[in-house]
């Protein structure tokens, strides 16, 4: 879903220069343990991502429930700290002394939830949950209220009906809706959308969707869209990144990974997906098994315990994300995969008849 490149005021870089980049992204929790509440291990939830949102488009993140998508869109907004790595916003260093403060950068970034309701202050109105961020920052209170209102009738809630409710009073996809108003509350140039219809009807999200599609367009947003749904991540995404137990395997143009995958967990991903089109179905086999424990997981390539290709170097050194091996590549942004086998990246195999 591509929305044309309009130019932001706040722009610094120009359009060619990326919104967001994210450099050696690593954070491991500490499991405790013992009389002595010692640390007895490591949980690696996202080890060394990297990658870059270019200004306009929306980046589509899956990967199973554990892959590390949502730790990695909260280490963007710093609800928690990195231990290592680097995060630049349009071409400033998030909280260095060259760059910009981490709330100046999230003052331009800002996320949607998956609960709709726990996002909510209950003892607020739909009104005050809107305008509160834009008084923290200092907009006078009618002025922070009246775009409240604005913005309510802009995420298609009537203000007259809706500004003086209460969350409980709301559905979800109207509480949905109300924290995607409060989300463009500040401004932002780019929204974090953490599974942010995952909770909804089929109805319900197809209207939100529709609705994150008129906002993209009309605020010239840039949007990072998280979701283990691969249909509406397809529908949403210009380019796809595919994590699996905290690293990236596979990233490229939506059209690209979804005709032709080339990691064989992504493969195996794809054919789990519900499809009613028989020119889409697949022979690939289904992933099967649960992904190892991520305080112990696997070395050099972590989806060698679960691949039908494996070999002896996959147990040796992590693939390196580059160009498929049989010298393919995709036209526009580049396509790349962590996997050290050509054979195993063969295109996945479709029939018409499967
Ligand atoms: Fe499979 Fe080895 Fe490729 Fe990992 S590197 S996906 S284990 S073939």
């Amino acid at each position: 879903m591509s929305a044309a490149m309009k130019l932001d005021p706040r722009d610094r870089g120009g359009p060619a220069q990326p919104l967001l980049s994210v450099e050696g992204l690593k954070k491991y929790f500490p499991v405790r343990g013992g009389l002595l509440n010692r640390q007895v291990a490591t949980v690696q939830a996202v080890d060394d991502v990297s990658f870059s949102v270019r200004k306009g488009e929306t980046l589509g993140i899956v990967g199973e429930s554990g892959c590390g998508k949502s730790t990695t869109a909260r280490l963007l907004m710093r609800l928690m700290d990195p231990d290592s790595g680097s995060i630049v916003f349009d071409g400033d260093p998030v909280g260095e002394r060259a760059g910009i403060t981490v709330n100046e950068m999230r003052r331009q970034m800002q996320m949607v939830f998956q609960d709709s309701y726990t996002s909510l202050n209950p003892r607020m109105t739909m009104a005050e949950s809107i305008a509160y961020a834009p008084r923290m920052h200092g907009t006078p209170r009618k002025e922070a209220f009246d775009r409240a209102e604005t913005l309510l009738a802009q995420v298609g809630l009537n203000p007259r009906q809706y500004a003086r409710r209460y969350p409980h009073e709301l559905s979800g996809g109207q509480r949905q809706r109300v924290n995607i108003a409060r989300a463009l509350a500040l401004e932002p140039r780019l929204v974090i959308l953490d599974e942010a219809v995952a909770a909804l009807d089929k109805s319900g999200e197809a209207q939100v969707l529709n609705l994150l599609g008129d906002l993209k367009s009309r605020f010239n947003l840039t949007y990072l869209f998280i979701s283990h749904d691969l249909n509406v991540v397809e529908y949403m995404s210009d380019r796809v990144m595919v994590m699996y137990l905290g690293r990236v395997v596979e990233t490229g143009p939506v059209e690209q990974i979804y005709r032709k995958p080339r990691h064989p967990y992504t493969r195996a991903l794809f054919a789990s997906k519900p499809t009613l089109d028989p020119d889409r179905r697949t022979t690939e086999m289904p992933l099967t098994g649960d992904p190892p424990n991520p305080i112990n997981p696997p070395s050099g390539c972590r989806f060698r315990t679960r691949c039908a290709f494996a070999q002896a170097v996959c147990a040796e050194k992590p693939p390196p994300l580059a160009a498929p091996l049989d010298g393919e590549t995709a036209e526009g942004a580049p396509h790349l995969v962590a996997c050290h086998l050509p054979e195993a990246q063969a295109a996945m195999g479709v029939s018409a008849h499967a």
